[in-house]
């Protein structure tokens, strides 16, 4: 469901904006809209008619994400598993310090060679009401003050429901924009709608490679656009909404963690209105790939560091418990085929 029919729903019940306003503002706190007595006040400024209607408009919300399964780590995040309404699931991650990182697609086209969602290709597209959702059930648990779409699927190729959500988001959900983070490969659409956009959140750009060949083979159904062109289009978008771009980059041992790439990282971004993220990678058990040591991440956050691009290390939240991106839900999955 897009946001706009749950709008359209309760305008043809006979709310109007300010009602709808109310409502939203209930729902992406994660409130009942049908029971309880915090938002009963609110409730009592709406017509009788949508009064009378709440309970089922309740109900299709309740039934848009369900909270499968929680998975607390030691570093205190939380790793949600949900389930939409038709039986498929996502995850959604609660960070440290009110962060969560929200999915926009079950699985994922573009195939990242190191991702488990990639794994899957795309299975379907996540509608703006179930994104924001995620929101509402997380907030059951937490304060949520920031939102990222880093978590399962890439968030340009459901361009128009994740706007929808983001601009809900900054709105009714009380979100400053700049905690709002659109995460993506670099798909050129990015760049045309997210200026456009009332509520335009800060961007962070998935480079993981300087090389334009070997960033090809590790993201390889992501658009061709050369790295240092995805640089200069992700600095006029910093420079127009006054957010650094993060730039991130999965940390694979001997694939992309050589001082040349390192090189490549000081030429396309000293200067540049931009943070770098490394992100080691969540090794899995007989596993391709590889994370680097501990001392030779520290060896390459000072490399850059002290040549002047601001660097600094993520994990993956939740390591102890399938922290990688859609490793949860592939557990999952499997066990449900066992
Ligand atoms: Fe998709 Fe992101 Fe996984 Fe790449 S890392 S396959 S863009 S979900």
């Amino acid at each position: 469901m897009k946001i706009a029919d749950f709008h359209q729903r309760l305008a043809d019940l006979g709310a109007k904006p300010r009602h709808i306003g109310r409502i939203d503002r209930a729902w992406l706190q994660g409130w009942p809209l049908d029971t309880g007595t915090r938002h009963q006040q609110a409730q009592d400024f709406l017509p009788l008619s949508v009064r009378a209607a709440m309970p089922q408009l309740s109900e299709t919300l309740d039934g848009l994400v369900r909270l499968r399964s929680e998975h607390p780590a030691a570093d205190g995040s939380a790793r949600l598993l949900v389930e939409l309404g038709d039986g498929q699931m996502v995850e959604s991650v609660l960070l440290p310090r009110g962060g969560l990182c929200v999915s926009s697609q079950v699985g994922c086209a573009v195939g990242c060679v190191f991702c488990m969602t990639g794994k899957s290709g795309l299975l379907r597209q996540l509608g703006s009401a179930e994104i924001v959702t995620q929101v509402a059930l997380a907030r059951r648990f937490r304060p949520v003050k920031k939102v990222v779409f880093m978590g399962m699927g890439e968030p340009a190729h459901n361009l128009d429901n994740v706007l929808e959500a983001i601009d809900l988001l900054g709105g009714a959900g009380g979100i400053g924009h700049k905690n709002l983070v659109f995460s993506t490969v670099g798909d050129p659409r990015v760049f045309e709608r997210l200026p456009q956009e009332r509520v335009k959140p800060a961007l962070a750009l998935s480079l993981h490679s300087t090389d334009a060949e070997l960033r090809h083979r590790l993201l390889p159904r992501a658009p061709r656009i050369d790295p240092q062109e995805l640089v200069e289009r992700g600095e006029t978008y910093a420079r127009q909404t006054g957010y650094p771009i993060q730039y991130q980059w999965t940390l694979l041992e001997g694939i992309n963690d050589s001082l040349e790439e390192m090189d490549g990282i000081l030429r396309l971004l000293k200067g540049k209105y931009a943070v770098m993220n490394l992100i080691p990678y969540n090794s899995l058990e007989a596993d391709e790939y590889r994370r680097p040591g501990g001392e030779r991440i520290v060896e390459l956050v000072r490399y850059l560091h002290s040549r002047g691009v601001l660097t600094k290390v993520r994990n993956s939240a939740g390591q102890d418990i399938d922290g990688g991106c859609g490793q949860l839900r592939a557990r999952a999955t499997q066990v449900e085929k066992i």
